[in-house]
């Protein structure tokens, strides 16, 4: 059966599905793993759709000690043992800069410009496009595709794409972004099928995992969203601070003498969650912490959301149902309770049964807005452009273009 890989490349880990194509371009999840502790502690993880282990095995340093070993080794596990040869690959990239409003076919061309966008996500930008180079040089006929966490978001109106900075800036590349485009986008494609109605109307979706963003949908299209420039912005994270004053930056800089790089680390690893509670990153911990320090972090991550979806609200016009997604958002009742609470005067009532036992629809008949959980897939969004391309795109094969 013909099957598509879908990869999610960061700084110490490659994360990887398998997913079949079924009749009709239905698409199937057959296998997920990841190479973590690249350079460190390698390990191969993967497991069956239906959770069942295929492999657990750790490898010397050496052996993976980058981005294009850890490709290898999961692609020679993946044809060697289980026999499956992916017809084509595609990859979750960070940035699409301003121009990229969609998925694309990735050629020389493609790398090139995407390189060129490494100064707006340098924490991120490289190691997504690592092992597509890598693929490139190794499998040249191999069809891939870019998917973008910013793309969705390209429809925003001008005014939402702009600081109030020199428009000279904004032409050389400073907008506002806004990223987690791929779950966004998982949710407007989901929600009309879950809410025929409320997929046409104004929704504010919050997507709270280890990163976290909350976007205004308009009839399924991003209008706004809590981030900005870089995936610093907006609400605060595990690790990172969300909004802040550009003078704590200064400060850092002027009166503690860190350098552009330690700001850039502190930012993004040593705030947010973390940073306010001193206890951890992980909402899990937190929440059965009784630590004042973690009631507090818990306490201003629910207060943040509330106001920024005052602000979605504002960019709206007004909102017609709300969703909640990603880890957090998924997963942790108490956290969906407390943010219940704090849209109260949206007229949201939360039923307490059905938000414990984390159902679809969680408010109450009587909620003037219906609250929604709704598991993200980023993966599948991924798999559905790469074949889509695939079927309707233009020529996907790389070595094809140039012979032609
Ligand atoms: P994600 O980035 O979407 O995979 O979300 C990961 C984060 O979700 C973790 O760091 C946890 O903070 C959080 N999370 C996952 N499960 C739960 C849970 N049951 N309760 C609270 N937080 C959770």
């Amino acid at each position: 059966m013909d099957t598509i890989l879908v990869v999610n490349a960061g700084s110490s880990s490659v994360k990887f599905q398998i997913f079949a194509i079924e009749g009709e371009g239905r698409l199937r999840r057959q296998i997920k793993g990841q190479m973590d502790g690249i350079g460190r502690r390698p390990r191969l993880r993967a497991s069956a759709a239906n959770g069942d282990p295929l492999a657990d095995r750790a490898y010397p340093i050496e052996a993976v000690s980058d981005i294009p070993a850890a490709m290898a080794v999961a692609g020679g596990w993946l044809r060697d043992e289980l026999r499956i040869s992916p017809i084509a690959v595609g990859h979750r990239v960070v940035h699409g800069g301003p121009d990229y409003d969609r998925p694309v076919a990735i050629d020389h061309g493609v790398v090139s410009r995407l390189e060129r966008l490494i100064a707006l996500a340098p924490l991120h930008q490289p190691h997504n496009l690592a092992p597509i180079r890598s693929l490139l040089a190794n499998f040249p006929a191999l069809p891939q595709v870019a998917c973008f966490d910013t793309a969705f978001h390209r429809t925003h109106g001008a005014v939402a794409d702009h600081y109030a900075i020199p428009h000279r800036l904004h032409a050389e590349g400073v907008r506002r972004y806004g990223f987690h485009g791929l779950s966004y986008e998982y949710i407007a494609k989901t929600l009309p099928q879950i809410a025929p109605d409320v997929g046409k109307g104004r929704v504010i979706v919050a997507h709270l995992g280890s990163g976290a963003s909350m976007c205004a949908l308009k009839g399924g299209r991003s209008v706004e969203s809590t981030m900005g420039f870089t995936a610093l912005d907006g609400l605060p994270m595990g690790t990172r601070p969300g909004q802040i004053d550009p003078g704590v930056v200064l400060y850092l800089i002027s009166e503690k003498g860190m350098s552009a790089s330690n700001v850039q680390n502190f930012l993004y690893r040593d705030c947010g969650l973390k940073g306010l509670s001193g206890i951890s990153n992980d909402m899990r911990e937190l929440e059965a912490s009784d630590d004042p320090h973690a009631a507090l972090a818990i306490e201003y991550f629910v207060y943040r959301i509330g106001l920024n979806a005052g602000m979605l609200a504002a960019a709206l016009q007004g909102v017609d149902a709300f969703v909640f997604t990603a880890g957090i958002g998924e997963n942790s009742a108490g956290i969906r309770r407390h943010i219940g609470e704090q849209l109260a005067w949206l007229g949201v009532t939360l039923d307490p049964v059905e938000n414990s036992r984390h159902a679809q629809l969680i408010s109450r008949s009587d909620s003037l807005i219906p609250v929604y959980v709704v598991p993200t897939d980023e993966e599948l969004m991924i798999a559905q452009h790469t074949l889509s391309l695939l079927l309707n795109g233009p020529s996907l094969n790389p070595a094809r273009e140039r012979a032609a």
